[in-house]
């Protein structure tokens, strides 16, 4: 399968585009083009097409609009020190599109031809990566039933497209969030959808994220779906715990049970901490050991992390069972140490010991 260039005849002139980049938020501007692939039962992937930016024409009963059969994925392209241009483990997002699409039946897309689309966009998009550190071009794969038909049953027809929004740093990095632990709602369960990366897990959890906002919190903390005992997520972030200080601290984050979502930054991170020397460890954390670790100040920083926001610390918890402020509330040095790190690599500052990042350009 080949990706097959159709360029837009009007892009956006220089100095509006350089406007845009000079305060690009997130999600507010688009750039010049897409990329669309199809797929059908019988005749599997057709190439796919970059072509102009620009709405979709769908049928009213196309089944993506009724039960909510989709997937998608999140990467980032970053500026490289000689003006260059990386993308950071994205076989890691084409292999957990590929599972997320089996978990949802819809079709599985090669490695090589996910890859290909994104090298396509960002190569002919290449002005809409913004320059400074910390900022970069957010790349949104998405996946979607595109069959025409109400009977519930996996679409026979699906339609893969590629868009990219350029991106500031998303939360500020002087900042702690404020979270809400939620003990009314829960984002998955044992054999549900947790794992896969699809929209339907972000439609159940809104009314959270505004129960969250209401008691004055940024975010919500999933815990299991069973107990109501087990940490699992902050909003679309996996999370750390940090105990004790200095380079005898030990990183701690909730084991994969099946029910989060394997974060590529997650995974970065576990690497990442035990180069610079800290001890790592995968495993169940309670609402109790958090909270418990908070207070004796074993636990000394707490931070979420994933792509778009790269690195969050986390200052207070607020839950049924009370609140607690970790450390002074503000983020913590190793919260710090780690998020400088993981932007360095990203942007070509720092040695890239692992070869997370593929060049583009
Ligand atoms: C995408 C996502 C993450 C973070 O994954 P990254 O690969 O690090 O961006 C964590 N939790 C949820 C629910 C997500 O959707």
């Amino acid at each position: 399968m080949k990706v097959l260039i159709n360029p837009n005849s009007n892009p956006t002139q220089a100095s509006t585009r350089d406007q845009y980049l000079s305060a690009p938020g997130f999600g507010k501007y688009y750039t010049d083009h897409m990329v669309v692939a199809k797929w059908n039962e019988k005749t599997g992937w057709s190439d796919a097409t970059l072509q102009p930016y620009g709405p979709l024409s769908l049928d009213p009963a196309t089944m993506v609009f009724h039960y909510g059969q989709e997937i998608f994925e999140g990467m980032k392209a970053y500026i490289q020190p000689d003006g260059g241009i990386s993308l950071f483990r994205p076989e890691a997002n084409a292999k957990r599109f590929a599972r997320s699409a089996a978990r949802m039946a819809l079709p599985e897309m090669p490695v090589d031809f996910f890859l290909a689309t994104i090298e396509a966009l960002v190569k002919q998009d290449k002005d809409w990566v913004p320059k400074k550190v910390g900022e970069s071009l957010y790349i949104r794969p998405f996946l979607i039933a595109t069959e025409v038909g109400l009977g519930v049953r996996p679409s026979n027809e699906a339609t893969y497209l590629l868009i990219a929004t350029p991106a500031a740093a998303y939360f500020n990095a002087a900042n702690a969030v404020t979270v809400w632990i939620s003990t009314e709602y829960v984002r998955a369960a044992q054999g549900g959808t947790g794992e896969a990366k699809c929209g339907g897990n972000y439609a159940a959890s809104l009314v959270a994220q505004q129960q969250a906002a209401k008691q004055g919190c940024d975010q919500v903390v999933w815990l299991d779906a069973k107990e109501r005992f087990w940490v699992e997520e902050m909003g679309g972030m996996n999370l750390y715990f940090v105990k004790g200080t200095g380079k005898s601290a030990k990183i701690i984050t909730p084991k994969l049970t099946g029910t989060l979502l394997p974060g590529i930054t997650r995974d970065s991170i576990l690497t990442l901490a035990s180069d610079l020397g800290y001890s790592v460890e995968e495993k169940m954390i309670s609402i109790d050991d958090w909270k418990n670790g908070v207070q004796s100040g074993e636990i000394s920083e707490t931070f979420a992390c994933g792509t778009a926001a790269v690195v969050s610390a986390i200052g207070a918890a607020k839950s049924n069972a009370g609140t607690w402020v970790t450390g002074d509330g503000k983020p913590g040095p190793i919260t710090n140490e780690i998020r400088q790190q993981l932007l360095g690599i990203q942007h070509g500052q720092i040695a890239d010991k692992h070869g997370w990042n593929k060049r583009v350009i």
